[in-house]
């Protein structure tokens, strides 16, 4: 049975050119970067190399670029530090970020005191503006957590424009990016985002590294004390083979960015159009605006065959998401379709359908195939 991975949302098939680098530094480049003879030398010029080589994919400096072990790590670690070191007294956030931002603002709203506003959510999933700009006009020293790309539902937010806003009202404002880095052009030259957040598995790279942009003199403090890597701001030894094969995917992701772009935009149109004819009543959480990688689509099923569609898909090697990844399994509604669907509509099975550029049509028509015999 041939498998068919349209989950990309949840995690990417590594590319073998990063297999490939990764492979060399494992065996190879094994020297602690922070040691002096010629093995650490030679380890901490390819961290360096690593750091440049994505500073200058986001229009940024290498010293903005510090490394972490994922995007939940730089999340929590952006958002408990401009509370503790910068005196942030309320972060205004929405009800459709990703956890790592929500649970973390829950935590730091008992343990500071702190005022965590939630922006109004337009009907169709998109962030409003207006709200957002009367909610700053509170004098409070604020910090400003929004979604570049929302990992449910694919829904955009414009970042220049709402990095101009928070500047204008004085806001310090930090973008989860973990769902569009590699994925779209980022400059962060033009954009004015204090601080952005990434995790390379999200763009064919390895698990369990990622990287925050913090913008110079942040002020940021670090999370956890040890030693003086990443200029004492993430202590640990680096994971250089990671940070390594993560240099390498963002660079491939980029400079393939066009090309896959269109071949992901193609599948995804041509889903749409056989889902509406097959279904003429499915309907697309968040609109048809959404970012090109995700399609979230609420299926017309009756509620018994909810229950059973995942698994259906997945006896037939077809693995697609409900919700997002870390609620799949779980009975309860994703937290982000609870803020766009009706009771009625929550009840029907919403599936997250999310490509990369290893997606082909036979896979489309393989998924279309599997749902027309539910
Ligand atoms: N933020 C968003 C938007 C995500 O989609 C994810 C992963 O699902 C994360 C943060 C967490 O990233 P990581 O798996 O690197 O901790």
């Amino acid at each position: 049975m041939k498998k068919i991975y349209l989950d990309n949302a949840s995690t990417t098939a590594l590319r073998p050119e990063v297999i490939q680098e990764m492979t060399h530094v494992l065996t190879e480049d094994y020297g602690n970067p922070s040691s002096t003879h010629s093995f650490g030398r030679t380890s901490k010029s390819i961290l360096e190399l690593s750091r440049k080589s994505i500073a200058q994919n986001l229009n940024a400096t290498a010293q903005e670029i510090i490394f972490t072990s994922c995007g939940t790590e730089a999340n929590n670690w952006i958002l408990r530090s401009a509370v503790k070191d910068l005196k942030v007294t309320r972060i205004i956030t929405s009800k459709m970020e990703h956890h790592a931002v929500l649970y973390t603002a829950l935590v730091l709203e008992k343990e500071f005191g702190i005022q965590i506003d939630y922006v109004a959510i337009k009907p169709n999933g998109e962030i409003d503006l207006t709200h957002l700009v009367e909610l700053l006009s509170q004098e409070k020293k604020t910090l400003v957590s929004l979604m570049h790309v929302n990992n449910e539902t694919g829904t955009v937010l414009d970042l220049e424009r709402v990095a101009i806003i928070c500047k204008e009202h004085d806001a310090l404002f930090h973008s989860d990016t973990v769902q569009s880095v590699g994925k779209t052009i980022i400059d962060l030259q033009k954009t004015t985002v204090d601080f952005i957040v990434a995790s390379a598995h999200k763009f064919h790279g390895p698990k369990g590294v990622g990287f925050a942009f913090v913008r110079k003199n942040s002020g940021l403090q670090p999370l956890f004390f040890g030693g003086e890597q990443e200029k004492g701001l993430r202590a640990g030894t680096e994971a250089l083979h990671q940070i390594a094969g993560m240099a390498k995917a963002l660079e491939l992701s980029y400079s393939n960015l066009e090309e896959d772009k269109i071949h992901i935009l193609e599948l995804k149109t041509e889903l749409i159009s056989k889902l509406k004819t097959a279904f003429p009543t499915c309907k697309i959480n968040g609109g048809t605006n959404g970012f090109y990688t995700i399609l979230n689509v609420l299926l017309p099923f009756s509620e018994d065959k909810t229950a059973m569609i995942l698994f259906h898909l997945d006896m037939k090697g077809i693995a697609v998401s409900r919700g997002s990844a870390c609620q799949s399994g779980s009975i309860k509604p994703s937290h982000v379709l609870v803020e766009i669907l009706s009771e009625e509509d929550l009840k029907k099975p919403s599936l997250r359908i999310s490509f990369s550029h290893f997606n082909t049509k036979e896979d489309i028509d393989s998924l279309m195939d599997a749902l027309q015999k539910i």
